[in-house]
């Protein structure tokens, strides 16, 4: 679905991303690692054209969305993108946040789209939360609806910046389950993480950046379990 070719970013000189490579596969989840500041969410910024990349390509179902003559627009409609701040609009109940793309991006009928928004809120275990405002919810709850919006355009593609990082612990579980829940319904995404128990347990592949360097990558037991990097070893034995 996602190719990443040698892209390459800077910031004012500093290079944040170096020739990365990352191939990531239909209905696959890739969990991307490594400490703060490797450029975990830059990556990720660019794969969802909201950076411009200095050189290389990213390609999205084969066509390269980086192309200056692409359809940036009718790209970023096929991704959709989740951080760790939620961002939903306060002035809008959970109903309205999910709608609005749909209806004023893809000119979907309001009814059609509320249907659409109910099916997902169930899903995510808020159906009985739709009328709310996101300040009555919990940071838990937040973050499921800004998933369900991400989702509520049907993208073709997920990208996950630390979601739960700004979560209680107590209410992480439930946005990991959803992000468990749409693997298991064959969604393709690639996310950012701190926890590599998750990334254990969901990724197909793990992807350890340093230095915006992509270290290595492949199944969680090999990356995690057994690292072939000094780097990668380093890394790991600092966390717990
Ligand atoms: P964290 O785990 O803390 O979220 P990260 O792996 O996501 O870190 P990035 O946010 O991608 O790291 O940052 C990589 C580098 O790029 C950092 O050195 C950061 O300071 C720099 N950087 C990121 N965004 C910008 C920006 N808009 N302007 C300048 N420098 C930036
Ligand atoms: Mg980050």
């Amino acid at each position: 679905v996602l190719r990443l070719e040698a892209v390459r970013k800077s910031f004012e000189g500093t290079v944040v991303l170096r020739d990365v490579d990352l191939e990531v596969a239909p209905h696959t989840v890739t969990a991307l690692i490594g400490s703060s500041g490797s450029g975990k969410s830059t990556l990720l910024r660019c794969a969802g054209l909201l950076e411009e990349i200095d050189d290389g390509a990213i390609l999205l179902d084969g066509t390269e969305i980086t192309d200056p003559r692409a359809d940036q627009d009718a790209v970023r409609r096929r991704i959709g993108v989740v951080f760790q701040a939620y961002n939903l609009f306060p002035h809008m109940t959970v109903l309205q946040n999910i709608t609005l793309a749909p209806r004023r991006v893809h000119a979907v009928p309001r009814a059609e789209a509320e249907e659409r928004a109910c099916a997902l809120l169930e899903r995510l275990g808020l159906a009985d939360r739709a009328g709310e405002y996101p300040d009555r919810l919990s940071g838990g709850q937040q973050q499921r609806v800004a998933i369900a919006r991400a989702l509520a355009v049907r993208p073709r593609l997920l990208l996950l910046d630390e979601i739960t990082a700004a979560l209680d612990p107590e209410l992480v579980g439930e946005v990991l389950d959803v992000v468990r829940g749409l693997k298991d319904e064959g969604m393709t995404m690639v996310l950012a993480t701190h926890e590599m128990g998750f990334a254990r347990d969901v990724a197909d592949q793990v992807c350890f950046l340093d230095g915006g360097v992509v270290v290595e990558r492949g199944t969680p037991a090999r990356v995690l379990g057994e690292p072939g990097h000094e780097r990668t070893r380093r890394f790991l034995s600092r966390l717990v």
